[in-house]
């Protein structure tokens, strides 16, 4: 079933955002508005039970944050360091809860993988000096217009400026997959943090996005012109009003289902709100 047979936009519904967008919540509701509401409008609470790519790729991110707040204070981590501690947090961190789909790899087999990837980070970066980090992991809070202002929330793993308004916006991919240039180009998270930062910053007069494709040590770049920007933030605003004026939250079906943390309770939330 489509979406647009359950919207009805009424003052009531529009009651039920109280929290700020993100790319992920969007993303959510446009895979499954059922999920969307368990997770956003009825918060069910589940144990979510953590897979072991989601695992590395934390472990990655908190490494390369180490790296660049270290450097930023001055201090260049050595190869050595940065392996030891990220052996140090594996074992602090990993546990039974961690669950593995794929039985061809160990738990030891990521590991490694995750030192690979952090060492073609390292060869290819190394000092680590490459602009001012403005911020890592940094948070940004920022309104889209639309028919009505709506917060957005987003945060960045690392933000950086390389002076004169130039910045940069640096995202750590740790999955199996690169995509084409087309699907970078589309790419809607980094381009709303794109609009984030220029309203966060006075002084931005260019925003380059920056994809690191860390198991295959290469880096993809996009730039926004003014009005993708623009059409994309009304494409979001058209999108978070139509979740506010959602009544049933269809399920939709599909090969998701199988990650989902609600599989087998989904269809009992079938009242509309
Ligand atoms: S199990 Fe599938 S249909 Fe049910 S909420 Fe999750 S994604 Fe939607």
């Amino acid at each position: 079933m489509g979406r647009s047979g359950d919207i009805l936009k009424t003052p009531l519904n529009v009651a039920k955002a109280t929290e700020p967008y993100s790319h992920s919540r969007l993303s959510v509701f446009e895979q499954c508005p059922r999920r969307y509401r368990l997770r956003y409008v009825d918060k069910v609470e589940v144990e979510e039970a953590v897979g072991i790519e989601a695992f590395t790729g934390t472990l990655v991110h908190d490494s390369l944050e180490h790296l660049y707040a270290m450097a930023r204070d001055g201090q260049v981590v050595g190869w050595e360091q940065l392996t030891a501690r990220l052996r140090n947090r594996w074992d602090e961190l990993f546990d039974d809860s961690v669950f593995i789909v794929r039985k061809d790899a160990t738990p030891h087999d990521h590991l490694l993988r995750a030192q690979s990837m952090l060492m073609a980070y390292y060869r290819s970066n190394y000092p680590f000096d490459e602009g001012d980090t403005v911020g890592l992991e940094h948070e940004l809070r920022f309104n889209i217009s639309g028919s009505r202002e709506h917060e957005m929330i987003g945060y960045i793993d690392r933000l950086t400026c390389l002076g004169d308004g130039v910045y940069e916006i640096h995202d750590y991919k740790t999955g199996k997959r690169m995509p084409s240039p087309a699907v970078i180009g589309k790419d809607r998270q980094l381009a709303l943090y794109e609009i984030g930062v220029r309203r966060s910053f006075p002084d931005v007069k260019e925003v380059h996005l920056i994809w690191h494709y860390l198991a295959f040590g290469r880096q993809m770049r996009s730039r926004r012109t003014p009005e993708q920007l623009e059409r994309l933030e009304a494409d979001t605003s058209a999108l978070i009003e139509e979740i506010e004026g959602c009544v049933r939250y269809p399920r939709q079906e599909g090969p998701l289902c199988r990650w989902c943390e609600y599989a087998g309770m989904c269809q009992e939330h079938d009242a509309p709100l």
